[in-house]
C-alpha cells in the first residue's frame, strides 16, 4: 500500500466532478488498490476522517470513511467504510452549522483551516459497496456530516465554498475556541 500525495488548493483538479464507477470497475484491481492506498493515506495523517479519490488526483466517485478519535475530536469511535458512487437521496430536517476542516484546504503555513458549515444531521445515502452491491442507508450524526463533505468533493465542491470567507479561522483559533466551548 502506498501513501498518496494529497492535492491542496488552489489545485484545480479538486474542482473536477468525479465520475461513477461501473460494477466491473469496482471489481478491478486498480480500484481495489486505489481504495487501499486512500486508507493508507488517511492512516498517515492524524486528523482525516474521510477522503475521496479526487483528493489524490483520481476523478472517480470513491469515498473512504475512516472515523477515529482525533486530537480535535477525541470522543469519536472507530468506523471504516467505503462508499462507491455515493449520492444523497433524502435529507431530514434543517441544516445545522457544524465545524469542519479538510486536508486539501490549508493556509500559508500548511495547517488546516476551519469553519462552521451548514449540514444536515440525517441523510439517506445510496452507494455501492466494495463488492459492487447497491445499498440505501440512513446516516446520522458525525457520519452524516462526513459524508456530505466527501460527496461535495466528488462534485468538485470544497467546504470553504459554502461559508462566508470572513468566518474561516486558523487551526490556532479553532483550538482556542474549542477550549472555550469544552471548559
Ligand atoms: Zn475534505
Amino acid at each position: 500500500m502506498t501513501v498518496l500525495r494529497v492535492l491542496t488548493t488552489p489545485d484545480q483538479t479538486l474542482r473536477t466532478k468525479s465520475r461513477n464507477l461501473s460494477v466491473a470497475e469496482i471489481n478491478s484491481e486498480e480500484v481495489k488498490t486505489l481504495i487501499n492506498d486512500i486508507y493508507e493515506t488517511l492512516r498517515a495523517g492524524e486528523y482525516g476522517v474521510g477522503m475521496s479519490a479526487i483528493q489524490v488526483g483520481q476523478p472517480l466517485a470513491v469515498t473512504v470513511v475512516m472515523i477515529h478519535p482525533t486530537p480535535n475530536r477525541p470522543e469519536l469511535t472507530n468506523f471504516n467504510k467505503v462508499y462507491l458512487n455515493p449520492k444523497i437521496i433524502e435529507t431530514f430536517g434543517e441544516k445545522e452549522p457544524m465545524w469542519e476542516g479538510c486536508c486539501s484546504v490549508l493556509d500559508e503555513n500548511a495547517n488546516p483551516v476551519y469553519a462552521k458549515v451548514p449540514r444536515y444531521t440525517k441523510i439517506r445515502v445510496e452507494y455501492h459497496d466494495k463488492a459492487g452491491k447497491k445499498h440505501r442507508n440512513l446516516a446520522d450524526g458525525f457520519l452524516a456530516h462526513v459524508l456530505q463533505h466527501e460527496i461535495d468533493h466528488n462534485n468538485g465542491i470544497l467546504f470553504t465554498d459554502l461559508v462566508d470567507v470572513r468566518n474561516i479561522i486558523s487551526q490556532e483559533e479553532y483550538r482556542k475556541l474549542n477550549k472555550i466551548i469544552t471548559h
